[in-house]
């Protein structure tokens, strides 16, 4: 792909209001809270359309990034609103820095801390769906930028050599995803390994308990039916990807579903050329994000830049 970069592009001030709304819907207030008086003028305006103002009630000076994740920034308004685009849509981080003139290493800190927020504010609610599938994909992930003392024996020629099921020791962890047939909702989860004891809590915990549950026949889901939900399995190894049990000529009997969203969650990881074991959590969760709302939302945004925000989606 040809390089182009863009941040010229934008005008500033309009990233300015952009990011006013997003971050501050109620209007800019100081860091504890007290509002800025729509009187009142600016204490500094050096760094305009950024523009600092003191806080008549505590003296503290506080702008756009107060209380934020860009706190102190000297990004300009146009680098953030293109930052926030790079990490929700997956734009690898080099070419997000390549583009912006911003180095790598700051930018790729800057990324895992957003997506952490992403993750820590993941709804975790139960999918209301009668019908839900689940299944784990098995994805490659070392342990990238890290020193490997020997050369004959790379990280990912490790993990693709190794037999059986993927566990996060041998760098192939596996990602568990439960969808709701009829909302198209999903819920995913990197685990240590595919385990009942680790697989069935999630499921129970992002279900409903009158959901039937279609898998296929790993171990792990041998004691769903137990939970009170419906379980069918389909027999993967034996090429049976869908059965009409009932002889009405629909197959409901799949996991087609989130055979789907796999090939979607590979697709945005692979631009990444690999990701470190401990951060992929954080890539799934921007996946995740990003499957479930098709669109971003100005909520989203203020989740993943304003750490107090709780973003509680109906
Ligand atoms: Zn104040």
């Amino acid at each position: 792909m040809i390089r182009f970069p863009l941040s010229e592009l934008l005008d500033e001030q309009e990233c300015y209001d952009y990011l006013l709304r997003t971050l501050h819907p109620d209007g800019l207030c100081c860091k504890h809270g007290h509002p800025l008086p729509p009187d009142q003028a600016p204490h500094d305006r050096s760094r305009a359309p950024i523009l600092d103002y003191r806080c008549r009630q505590c003296g503290n000076v506080f702008n756009l990034f107060t209380n934020t994740v860009w706190e102190g920034t000297h990004y300009s308004c146009r680098t953030i609103v293109l930052i926030m685009r790079g990490f929700v849509q997956g734009t690898p981080t080099l070419q997000l820095a390549d583009e912006l003139g911003l180095d790598y290493g700051t930018l790729l800190k800057r990324r895992h801390r957003i997506q952490q927020i992403g993750l820590d504010h993941q709804p975790t609610d139960s999918l209301p769906d009668d019908v839900t599938e689940a299944d784990e994909m098995f994805q490659n992930a070392g342990e990238k930028g890290e020193k490997h003392d020997d050369p004959d024996d790379p990280p990912r020629c490790r993990a693709n050599k190794r037999p059986g099921a993927g566990t996060m020791d041998n760098d192939r962890p596996p990602v568990l995803g439960v969808v709701g047939r009829t909302t198209g909702q999903i819920r995913l989860t990197v685990c240590d390994n595919t385990q009942q004891a680790t697989i069935q809590p999630q499921v129970e915990k992002v279900t409903q308990t009158t959901t039937t549950l279609n898998t296929d026949e790993s171990s792990a889901y041998n004691h769903v039916a137990a939970t009170g939900r419906g379980h069918t399995t389909v027999c993967h190894s034996c090429h049976e990807y869908a059965r009409d049990d009932d002889g009405d000529g629909f197959c409901e009997v799949h996991c087609n579903t989130m055979e789907g969203i796999w090939t979607g969650l590979r697709n945005f990881l692979r631009p990444f050329r690999g990701v470190h074991k401990k951060y992929l959590a954080l890539y799934v969760a921007m996946f995740e994000w990003a499957h479930n709302l098709k669109r971003v939302t100005a909520d989203f945004l203020r989740t993943l830049m304003v750490p107090s925000f709780t973003y509680l989606p109906t």
